[in-house]
């Protein structure tokens, strides 16, 4: 499969069309998820993320009274994902590989069955705490943070695996993207300690990086401009997302830590049926992608969070 990287070389300045897709509900049908990225494939994304789900810890009453404390994992089946992609669309999927959940050794078995997929890209990311806890745990013998795992996975591209002292082995040949925060991670002191971590994550081995997601391009443009002070050139991905619903512009700042533009807050708040927010939304989106595309920006990236519809709007504009 191809590197996401050489995709944008091969894409010469023309902005790429890609999605992230997350798995269903367990117990729920692939179809759905299939049937909604069908469409989309009409722009052509040489590219799927497909996102990664760690397990939860819930408690359920019994009939007895007692309340039992189990383990779930709410949306399984990346990998699988992954292959139906390739397989019903002839496109590479990206999975996205987690420190949270994992050991180092359960990550390097993860690995090595994408590398027998034939999955030759990885988003390589922390994880969230795992519900409902607030504050992320490594598992014993895991990783605190994405840049150990970064490493764990250059390490492997160069044929060097976990308790192996042969120097032989074959290295795997994953292309490496890595997450990075326009309006910084919420965790960090400041902007500048988050650059120098992001910038840890580049000299382990990143090969690209994706955003999150923002509303308001200052903050990709000044974002980019600071990553290339800080001497990281690699390409930077924006994460985009139309607007589809009047709740989100609560949700999704307290969910992604970010700020909604006033004008786009304003706008959304004057609509008077959710057909009109969807509207705007798709309008606003349109818009970033305009000036995205014009200051050549390599990728746009959708989040499509279960619906195509709205992206195919913004798709049919810009593409
Ligand atoms: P890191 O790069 O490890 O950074 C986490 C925090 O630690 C930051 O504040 C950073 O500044 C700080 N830090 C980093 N290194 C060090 C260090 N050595 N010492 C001290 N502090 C340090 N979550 C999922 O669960 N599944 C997904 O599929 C998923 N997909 C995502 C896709 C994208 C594009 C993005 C942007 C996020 C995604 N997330 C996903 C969410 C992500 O897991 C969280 O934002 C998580 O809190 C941080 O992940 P990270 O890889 O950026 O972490």
């Amino acid at each position: 499969m191809t590197k996401i990287t050489d995709h944008i070389k091969a894409a010469n300045g023309k902005p790429i069309f890609s999605i992230e897709v997350i798995p269903p509900i367990k117990g729920d049908n692939l179809k759905s998820l299939l049937d909604n990225i069908e469409p989309l494939m009409e722009f052509k994304p040489p590219f799927i993320d497909v996102t990664y789900h760690r397990e939860e810890y819930i408690e359920r009453p019994m009939p007895d009274g007692t309340i039992h404390k189990i383990v779930t994992r709410k949306r399984p089946g990346t990998v699988g994902i992954c292959s139906a992609i390739m397989h019903r669309f002839g496109v590479d999927p990206v999975p996205h590989v987690l420190c949270g959940g994992f050991s180092r050794d359960e990550t390097e078995d993860f690995l090595i069955d994408l590398h027998y997929l034939g999955i030759d890209n990885a988003l390589v990311l922390r994880g969230d705490p795992a519900k409902p806890f607030n504050t992320f745990k490594a598992k014993e013998n895991g990783y605190a943070y994405a840049s150990d795992l970064v490493e764990q996975v250059a390490n492997m591209n160069q044929g060097i695996y976990l308790h192996e002292e042969e120097t032989s082995l074959a290295p795997s040949n994953f292309c490496i993207g890595v997450a990075a925060y326009p309006e910084k991670h919420f965790e960090a002191e400041n902007h500048d300690v988050d650059f120098d971590f992001l910038k840890l994550k580049v000299d382990k081995g990143a090969d690209y990086i994706v955003t999150q997601m923002f509303f308001d391009n200052r903050k990709y443009f000044d974002f980019v401009d600071r990553c290339r002070q800080h001497g990281i050139t690699i390409p930077i991905i924006p994460g985009l997302k139309p607007i589809s619903t009047r709740r989100q512009l609560q949700i999704l700042p307290k969910l992604f830590h970010l700020e909604m533009p006033a004008d786009l807050v304003q706008a959304v708040e004057a609509c008077e049926n959710d057909q009109q927010v969807r509207q705007v939304g798709v309008e606003w989106c349109i818009q970033q992608c305009r000036e995205l595309t014009a200051a050549q920006t390599p990728v746009l990236h959708f989040y499509t969070m279960g619906k195509a519809d709205n992206i195919m709007k913004v798709a049919r504009e810009i593409f």
